[in-house]
């Protein structure tokens, strides 16, 4: 029997009288990767940002693990800290060192302490190739190697699930390998993984499953062949003739 990681019920979410997200349903397994694809403005942010309560959803249900996010009984935090999340704009503290980025939420959330938090995050750098610049301030580094740096500190965490938002679209198109690669081989481990994306090439060669959303739904989804090869539905074709 499969163990079913992410379970979203009849998710809706409403900004005011705008409704953003109009019934999305979705299961992800354990160390399935899951590619959203879609216009800009249909959704996909906002879905990240519910699946741990980032935005609180207007309606619907959200279990990780296990764990209702969504009921009020719930420790948010404490749940919060097994969904590790990546955004466009890498979000370091730039006043810290990297390895200060990777220790901080260990310590204060986690409670490990500095030698076994510096520990878990050295292993966390090697793990996306920036062992040797555990003492660089953010700004000394390149976009890529920022971005590596936020998904080693997500991971310092001990993730159940990694969600990445668009993770390389602020990034110089030479710089984008190297995260995506970090990300393969993520995906290569075993992670369980929500990834929005515009790299459909990423998409193809990774994910178990796309989904194309579409102001407020998942219009289509399934094996990444066929819905960016081959799509049934005419939003996807239209959406993929402006992309690809
Ligand atoms: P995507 O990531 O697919 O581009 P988003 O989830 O960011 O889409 O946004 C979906 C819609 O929700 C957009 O119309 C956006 O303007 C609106 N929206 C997102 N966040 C907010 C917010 N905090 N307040 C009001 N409207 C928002
Ligand atoms: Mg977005």
């Amino acid at each position: 029997m499969s163990e079913i990681k992410i379970e979203i019920t009849g998710l809706r979410k409403s900004f005011g009288q705008v409704e953003v997200l109009s019934g999305v349903d979705q299961r992800i397994e354990a160390g399935e990767v899951v590619c959203v694809i879609g216009p800009s403005g249909s959704g996909k942010s906002t879905l990240l940002r519910c699946v741990n309560l980032l935005e609180q959803p207007t309606g619907g249900r959200i279990v990780v693990d296990g764990i209702e996010l969504t009921d009020p009984d719930t420790d948010i935090d404490a749940a919060r800290t097994r969904i590790g999340m990546v955004f466009q704009q890498f979000n370091l503290f730039t006043h810290l060192s990297v390895l200060d980025n990777l220790t901080v939420a260990q310590r204060k959330v986690l409670g490990r302490s500095r030698d076994e938090a510096e520990s878990v995050a050295r292993q966390n750098l090697e793990r996306v190739g920036l062992a040797d610049r555990a003492t660089a301030m953010p700004a000394q580094l390149s976009g890529g190697q920022q971005q590596r740096v936020g998904i080693a500190r997500a991971l310092a965490m001990n993730p159940d699930v990694m969600l990445f938002d668009e993770p390389t679209s602020a990034l110089d198109p030479e710089l984008v390998g190297d995260v995506l690669g970090v990300m393969r081989r993520l995906a290569d481990e075993g992670m369980t993984m929500l990834v929005v994306t515009h790299e459909m090439q990423f998409a193809r060669e990774v994910a178990d499953r796309v989904l194309f959303m579409d102001g407020g739904v998942i219009v289509e989804q399934g094996d990444p062949a066929e819905v960016i090869g081959a799509p049934k539905q005419e939003r996807t074709r239209g959406f993929l003739a402006r992309v690809l």
